[in-house]
C-alpha cells in the first residue's frame, strides 16, 4: 500500500512527490488508474512519476518496463485542491473538510454566505512544503498531511458511516467548459439535494501527463478532476445513482468533453468512445502481451470483445 511506501521512503529521508488523497490503496491498484491528488497539477499523475515497473504478462513471463524498455508499457505551492460546497450541507461539509476550520470559521463563513444569498460556496486549500529554514512554522508533519483521509475515516467507521456504499462519480471537465459544469452540476442539479461527503475540484495539466500510456484525459492543456465523493447514508443509494446519471447525461446534453475518471462501462462502444484515438494502440499492447484476455477481466473493457 502506498501507506507503506511513505512510511519506507521517509525513513531514508525522501518521499515520492505524486499522491492520491488516500493512501490506503494498492501500488498496483492506482497506478492501473492514473493516481490522481492536489500534487498532481505540479508533479503529473502517478503514473508520470514512475521510472521503471517489473510486470507478469499474459503469457507468465517477467518484464522490466520503463520509458526506453519494453513499450514503456506502463511551483511553489506543493498540493493544491479545492472543495465546492452547495448551500445544504454548507456548515457541515465545512466541519469535516479534515479539520481545515474553526468552529468559529465555519459559523463565519455560514454567515457570509447567508448574507450573500449564496449558493455555492468554493474553498482553495494548499500548503507550501517547509525545510530547515522554515521549519519553525510547520502546522502539520508532511505524513499526518498526506494520511489524513485516514483519520476521517476511523472517525466515520467508529459512528457507522464508513462502511457504506459510496456512488462517487469522478469527471476531468475541460477548462473551457468547467463554468458551464460548474452552473448545471453544483448550482444547478445539486442544489437543495442532501450531500453526504466533499465534492472536490482541481486543475491538472495534460503536459504533465504521458500521453503514450492508456489513462485518457480531455482534449484541453487545462482540465479540472471534479470528484464527487457521495456516500449513501439514509437509504439513498438509487437516489444517488440516478443523480450521477443525470449528471452525465447534462454533460452529454451539453457537449462537455469530459472524460470519466475510474471510469465503468458495460458496452463496448462506450470503453471505445472513452478511450477515443488510444484505442487501437490500447488494442495492439493487449495483444502483444496478454492474447488470451487473462489479466484485469475486473473492468470488462476486452471480454465485451469476444
Ligand atoms: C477511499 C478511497 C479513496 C480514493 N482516493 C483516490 C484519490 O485520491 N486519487 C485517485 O486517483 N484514486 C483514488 N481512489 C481510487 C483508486 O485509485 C482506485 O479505487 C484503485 O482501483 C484502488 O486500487 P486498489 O488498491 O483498491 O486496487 P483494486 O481496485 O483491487 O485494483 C484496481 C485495478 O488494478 C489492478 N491491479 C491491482 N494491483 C495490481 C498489480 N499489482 N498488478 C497489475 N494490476 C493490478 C486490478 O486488477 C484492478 O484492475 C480512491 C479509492 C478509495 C476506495
Amino acid at each position: 500500500m502506498w501507506i507503506d511506501v511513505l512510511r519506507a521512503t521517509l525513513e531514508r529521508g525522501v518521499a515520492p512527490q505524486s499522491w492520491t488523497d488516500y493512501l490506503h490503496l494498492t501500488v498496483g491498484g492506482t497506478l492501473s488508474n492514473a493516481g490522481i491528488s492536489g500534487q498532481t497539477y505540479r508533479h503529473g499523475p502517478q503514473i508520470s512519476n514512475v521510472l521503471e515497473l517489473d510486470v507478469i504478462t499474459g503469457y507468465g513471463e517477467m518484464l522490466t518496463c520503463s520509458k526506453s524498455l519494453n513499450d514503456g508499457a506502463f511551483g511553489p505551492m506543493s498540493y493544491l485542491e479545492g472543495a465546492v460546497y452547495v448551500n445544504h450541507s454548507l456548515a457541515a461539509g465545512l466541519k469535516n473538510s479534515g479539520g481545515f476550520f474553526t468552529d468559529a470559521d465555519v459559523a463565519r463563513i455560514v454567515a457570509v454566505a447567508a448574507a450573500r444569498n449564496a449558493t455555492t460556496v468554493y474553498v482553495i486549500e494548499a500548503t507550501l512544503n517547509y525545510d530547515n529554514a522554515t521549519a519553525a512554522s510547520v502546522d502539520q508533519e508532511l505524513s499526518s498531511f498526506l494520511d489524513r483521509v485516514h483519520g476521517e475515516e476511523v472517525a466515520l467507521d467508529k459512528i457507522g458511516l464508513w462502511r457504506v456504499p459510496h456512488p462517487w462519480l469522478n469527471v476531468l471537465v475541460p477548462r473551457s467548459r468547467i463554468a458551464d459544469f460548474d452552473s448545471g452540476v453544483f448550482k444547478g442539479i445539486l442544489q437543495g439535494t442532501d450531500i453526504a461527503g466533499p465534492l472536490v475540484v482541481y486543475p491538472l495539466n495534460k503536459s504533465k501527463w504521458d500521453d503514450g500510456m492508456s489513462a485518457v484525459t480531455p482534449a484541453e492543456e487545462v482540465f479540472y478532476a471534479v470528484s464527487l465523493l457521495f456516500s449513501s447514508v439514509a437509504n439513498d443509494l438509487k437516489r444517488l445513482e440516478a443523480q450521477n446519471q443525470k449528471i452525465l447525461r447534462f454533460c452529454d446534453l451539453a457537449g462537455i468533453g469530459y472524460k470519466e475518471y475510474l471510469a465503468h462501462y458495460t458496452a463496448h462502444g462506450d470503453w471505445v468512445r472513452h478511450f477515443g484515438g488510444k484505442w487501437q494502440r490500447f488494442v495492439e499492447m493487449k495483444d502483444k502481451y496478454d492474447p488470451k484476455r487473462l489479466l484485469s477481466p475486473g473492468q470488462d473493457i476486452f471480454n465485451l470483445l469476444l
